[in-house]
């Protein structure tokens, strides 16, 4: 428990992304004073103009609500799609929700983007961000330093561009144009996104956004001019590490990623929340990001495996284009985030395949 000694010390953070950002706002409020400590000169600089999507099927509630809840507020470019085009390659469908699907973010160090944006809410609570710092190991309170390096299990290669094509968010699933992942794009307001995520043989990025870009020009008929290149990488576990000594772990540096597709960002930020809670209340931060996250990444890697079967047979991607990429898709999307006893009964099958063939993933 934190006691009025302890908050005149200030609570050191390492990492200003999403998660470690979260928790230091949390704490800001909640009067605690706050060091962040950042490695790049500004928040956002691992990314490089991405746009990427803030789901909206992993809880019942509205993301953007959710994030209201915690004490986040959407002073961030962000954009509701409610139409995704999902393609196998040759055959395409279309399909529209009421509600957003997801929230087209911008990731990176310009004006509007979600980094920018979270940045500019913890500096206004009181947060001190360090940029072009760091800290020995073992001295931060809470760490926040994003993927574990020996653990990666997706890569993500692409580019950037202005154009003047409509808005339109496509997703292809195609083992030549993403091995065992996707591709990608997505185009808001005069500015596109063209990607290819690899799981596994995360080598094989480059020949594969090659077939990307070749898929959707022959899918669409795309505008790019003042394009630049952009990517990443991701990690993921279940063997979680929330604390060690008296540090708490949160977001990617902790193993918490969606494994199926990579959409980490909602989950950093609840673990930079649930971390911060943690401290205010004087509760247990392992305890809460047990249940929290032990169901869903478990339920993540069973659908990584599952998808990774549907991947090989041509039947099982056309079945289940038509089954689960349906109008209105969000219940169905949250199913297969949450479900719980199916999935769970075949974790231990999905483990020990998984650990076969990604081996550098600590399952
Ligand atoms: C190309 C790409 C596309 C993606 N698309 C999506 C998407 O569409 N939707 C989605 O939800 N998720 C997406 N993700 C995943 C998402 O970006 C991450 O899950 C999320 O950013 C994780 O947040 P984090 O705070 O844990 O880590 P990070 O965002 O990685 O932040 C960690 C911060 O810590 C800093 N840091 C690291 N080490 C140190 C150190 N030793 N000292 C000081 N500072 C340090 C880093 O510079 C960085 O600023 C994507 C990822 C990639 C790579």
């Amino acid at each position: 428990m934190f006691n009025e000694m302890a908050i005149e010390q200030p609570i050191r953070i390492l990492g200003a992304g999403p998660s470690g950002l979260a928790a230091a706002i949390n704490l800001a409020k909640a009067g605690y004073k706050v060091e962040v400590y950042e490695r790049n000169k500004d928040c956002g600089q691992r990314f490089g103009g991405d746009l990427q999507g803030l789901e909206n099927w992993s809880e019942e509630i509205n993301v953007l609500e959710d994030l209201k809840q915690m004490s986040i507020h959407a002073n961030f470019y962000n954009k509701p799609f409610t139409k995704i085009t999902v393609s196998n390659g040759k055959e395409s469908k279309g399909i529209s929700s009421e509600e957003p699907i997801f929230y087209i973010v911008k990731r990176g160090n310009m004006a509007g983007s979600l980094d920018q944006g979270l940045k500019e809410q913890a500096i206004e609570a009181g947060v001190r961000i360090k940029f072009n710092s760091s800290l020995p190991a073992g001295q931060a309170d809470i760490v926040a330093t994003g993927p574990i390096m020996n653990q990666l299990a997706g890569i993500d290669k692409g580019i950037v561009f202005e154009t003047g094509t409509e808005d339109m968010a496509a997703v292809i699933i195609n083992q030549k144009a993403a091995y065992k992942g996707y591709s990608y794009l997505l185009v808001t307001d005069g500015y596109g996104c063209m990607c290819a995520v690899v799981f596994g043989k995360l080598n094989k990025v480059n020949e594969c956004f090659e077939e990307t870009k070749k898929f959707f020009s022959g899918l669409y008929n795309i505008e790019i001019r003042n394009c630049r290149g952009v990517g990443g990488v991701g990690s993921f576990s279940t063997h979680n590490m929330f604390k060690a000594n008296s540090q708490l772990f949160v977001g990617e540096a902790a193993g918490i990623q969606d494994v199926l597709a990579g959409f980490g960002i909602r989950s950093a930020i609840t673990s930079g929340y649930l971390a911060a809670r943690s401290i205010i209340d004087g509760t247990d931060y392992v305890e809460a990001a047990k249940k929290e996250f032990n169901t869903k990444i478990r339920t993540s890697l069973v659908n990584r495996f599952l998808f990774e079967i549907i991947i090989s047979n041509d039947a099982l991607v056309r079945y289940t284009m038509k089954n689960l990429f349906v109008d209105n898709p969000l219940p169905k999307f949250r199913r297969v985030y949450n479900s719980k006893l199916l999935r769970m009964a075949m974790f231990p099958l999905a483990r020990f395949y998984m650990q076969k063939v990604h081996r550098n993933l600590k399952l």
